[in-house]
């Protein structure tokens, strides 16, 4: 495993201290992971393990700089960190693509979901996307719904190695109505809440009835280890794939003008099979994160 913090610095009025800055650390494009764009553009890469980057932060904070600097925790993990792992957290590390949700086609029961903003609501229909969205030659995708596809090749694959359809479920052309080749990754199970050192966010005005919507990356966007307590058995009754009892985001059920509705949607957490079949079929663009279980 390793750690980075990736540093944004922008500031068209004060770009000559920050090169300064940059320079007195011995920071330059030669000599480390830096790209600058435009002239007054910085953005850095550096281990988080570097002692230069405390002075750095200082420098910077005593530019005062409209807009502000920012970083990023960025965690890298080798298989070494994810083999012996029960569980991973699945992320697609694409651009999201394509319009889908209740705006879209569709279906939700709604009385499954949380009376007051829809949350948890199950989907009760396929779900329905436009077919000049789905991607050429990328293999799994995201949309900008948040849901999370496979192409047909690898969802095959994982149904006759599991030997179960369960979490898998194709997806329908939005007009047509008609099966396309792509599968949507749904669970139907969801984990309990997950323990608060997972270190997601949480917005303060979520949903007051299910409390079960507004959660949010990381404040340093650090990778979220899922941490849960759970026992073996408890885990060894889990399926391969299961959705997190966390939903990130906004549910909006009710119309208002200039925005489009569309629910929180949980994470998805895969087992190390799923894992496993992912690496040999060498999918591009997908990341995983380990989860942790103690007690
Ligand atoms: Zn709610």
């Amino acid at each position: 495993m390793k750690e980075y913090k990736f540093i944004m610095i922008a500031s068209t009025t004060r770009k000559d201290g920050i090169a300064r800055i940059l320079r007195d650390l011995g920071l330059s494009p030669r000599t480390c992971d830096l790209e600058v764009i435009g002239g007054s553009n910085f953005f850095l890469r550096l281990p988080s393990a570097d002692s230069r980057l405390q002075r750095l932060f200082v420098a910077l904070d005593e530019l005062d700089l409209d807009p502000p600097w920012d970083y990023r925790t960025e965690v890298h993990y080798d298989r070494s960190d994810l083999e012996s792992c029960e569980y991973v957290h699945l992320h697609v590390n694409r651009a999201a693509r394509g319009d889908t949700g209740p705006s879209f086609g569709t279906d939700y029961d709604l009385s499954t979901g949380c009376p007051e903003c829809g949350t948890g609501a199950r989907q009760s229909s396929p779900l329905r996307i436009s077919r000049g969205s789905l991607p050429k030659k990328a293999r799994a995708m995201r949309t900008h719904h948040g849901e999370v596809l496979i192409d047909h090749e690898l969802a095959t694959d994982m149904m006759i190695e599991l030997r179960s359809e369960r979490g898998l479920r194709q997806v329908e052309d939005r007009r047509l109505l008609t099966p396309l080749p792509w599968w949507q990754v749904l669970p139907e199970v969801s984990m309990p809440p997950a323990e608060a050192s997972t270190g997601f966010t949480v917005d303060p005005d979520r949903c007051p009835k299910c409390r079960r919507a507004g959660f949010g990356p990381a404040r340093d966007w650090r990778p979220l280890e899922f941490t849960y307590r759970l026992g073996a058995a408890e885990r060894r009754a889990l399926p391969d794939f299961v959705s997190t009892w966390e939903h990130f985001g906004e549910s909006r059920i009710r119309y208002r003008p200039g925005y489009v509705l569309g629910f929180a949607l949980p994470d998805i957490l895969v087992s190390n099979r799923v894992m496993r079949l992912c690496w040999k079929a060498k999918i591009k663009g997908l990341q995983f994160v380990p989860v942790r279980f103690i007690g």
